[in-house]
């Protein structure tokens, strides 16, 4: 009886020994990605995430996409100090992510002698062919896409951005600054006289300039170039040709859908950071709101292709957002007056170009008024027409009366601005997908490059 009982064990014990092999390989099958979608909010602190929160719970009546993810998916605090700074810009935030090194300000996935590349992720899915995307509502050539694909000493080196994404082939780039792909007789800015686009073609692209020639574009390399800046802000796209960051990430995962060895793909909120810049609480708002419709976009895309790692965090906070309290009429705390975001019509870049170099209050009274529907006082008014607040902090780097503009309109919107500049606030990462198990506690942003990597299985 006891031996039989013991050769029992035994056969388990064996069984155990044979599958455990087994069983730690599917695991690791399991672990690894074939695709990956990194989607990242430029600018998009806690504030910025936690204002697009309210609004969309509040105002729009459903709950972010982000919030879905950071449910049902991995969440972690994020931070990212480079090697020269406390507070980054995108350049090295980007390089960072891309590379997994810490970078140094302006370069874009150099080494710090300012010579040496820097191999990123995108270069080393490319050799296991892998198909590539940039998607950006910002320049194509700004630095957060350009640190996936290229390499230059200073991020403002933008025709050599164009240059080397195609020739680095990435299948798929979307985004603003069609002005880095045209020769300056073509109204472009390139001052070697190429004309990229007419290169592009030849080389097989099909080269997009609107919501419809992106819509009607067939499967294949594309070039998508919608503005010949940065693409309009949402408060701003529904007067354009221009197609929403949704629509971009759809058209961009049908694409690299097509890859049988899988792909890579960034997908940027360009001007989430360009909205902040200038303390513009609507335009950040509905930016990061868009934002969110393209990580929805992702979502539904990984639902049905789960071998998928989705990454969804941003590159550095920008300008202190901070969502206060009191209103006008009360000591009682209050918050965002969603009602006054809601009634904002037009971004405040675009207001500045309204009332032009040297607005008179009056001036600035009537376009406040036309633009948000808020009756400023005389007082408020000669604020932004003096630049108070400017003259106030001069080393904290200005968009001409759109920092005063901001701090009068505190009363009336709710939402506060520390700077004009990038902040070191600590931000979000979440994810979900083979891979996203090592997204957890606080990480640092050269961390992402791991997990990618990892979840590649690159070497
Ligand atoms: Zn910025």
């Amino acid at each position: 009886m006891k031996n039989r009982l013991f050769r029992r064990f035994i056969l388990l014990f064996a069984a155990a020994v044979l599958f455990l092999p087994l069983s730690g390989l599917a695991a690791q099958t399991q672990l690894q990605a074939k695709n990956v979608i990194i989607l990242i909010g430029d600018g998009m602190g806690p504030s910025q995430f936690g204002a697009a929160w309210i609004y969309s719970n509040r105002v729009l009546k459903k709950d972010l996409r982000m919030s879905e993810l950071m449910n049902k998916g991995r969440t972690s605090y994020l931070v990212n100090d480079t090697a020269d700074s406390i507070v980054t810009e995108s350049a090295a935030a980007a390089g960072q992510i891309a590379t997994g090194q810490r970078m140094t300000a302006r370069a874009l996935s150099m080494a710090a002698d300012g010579k040496t590349p820097v191999k990123t992720i995108m270069e080393m899915v490319k050799e296991k062919k892998l198909a590539t995307g940039l998607v950006t509502t910002s320049g194509i050539t700004d630095a957060t896409p350009a640190a996936f694909a290229a390499h230059v000493a200073h991020r403002s080196d933008e025709e050599s951005v164009a240059d080397q994404e195609l020739k680095f082939g990435v299948d798929v780039l979307m985004g603003g600054r069609k002005q880095f792909f045209l020769p300056e007789n073509a109204g472009g800015k390139r001052k070697d006289g190429r004309n990229l686009l007419e290169e592009a073609q030849k080389a097989g692209y099909t080269v997009a300039g609107t919501a419809e020639e992106l819509k009607a574009a067939p499967a294949g390399k594309i070039l998508g170039l919608f503005n010949m800046g940065n693409m309009s802000y949402e408060i701003d796209r529904a007067a354009t040709a221009e197609p929403s960051l949704a629509e971009m990430t759809g058209k961009a995962l049908k694409i690299l859908f097509k890859s049988k060895s899988g792909f890579f793909v960034m997908i940027e909120g360009g001007r989430i950071d360009h909205a902040a810049h200038r303390n513009d609480a609507p335009a950040t708002i509905r930016d990061t709101l868009a934002f969110d419709e393209a990580v929805g976009v992702a979502m539904d895309f990984v639902k049905k292709n789960p071998a998928t790692l989705l990454i969804v965090t941003a590159d550095h906070e920008t300008a202190g957002m901070s969502l206060i309290g009191h209103s006008k009429e009360s000591k009682e705390y209050v918050g965002m007056d969603l009602k006054a975001i809601e009634k904002a019509k037009v971004s405040f870049e675009l207001m500045a170009g309204m009332w032009g170099k040297k607005p008179t209050p009056e001036k600035i009274k009537e376009i406040v008024k036309q633009s948000m529907d808020i009756d400023l006082t005389d007082d408020e008014a000669r604020t932004v027409a003096d630049d108070t607040i400017k003259k106030l902090d001069p080393y904290n780097y200005n968009y001409d009366y759109l920092h005063s503009l901001g701090f009068v309109l505190r009363p009336y919107l709710r939402v506060g601005w520390g700077s004009q500049t990038h902040t070191a606030s600590p931000l979000f990462l979440f994810g979900s997908g083979p891979g996203s198990q090592k997204i957890h506690g606080l990480m640092h942003n050269t961390e992402i490059f791991t997990v990618m990597k990892a979840a590649l299985r690159l070497k």
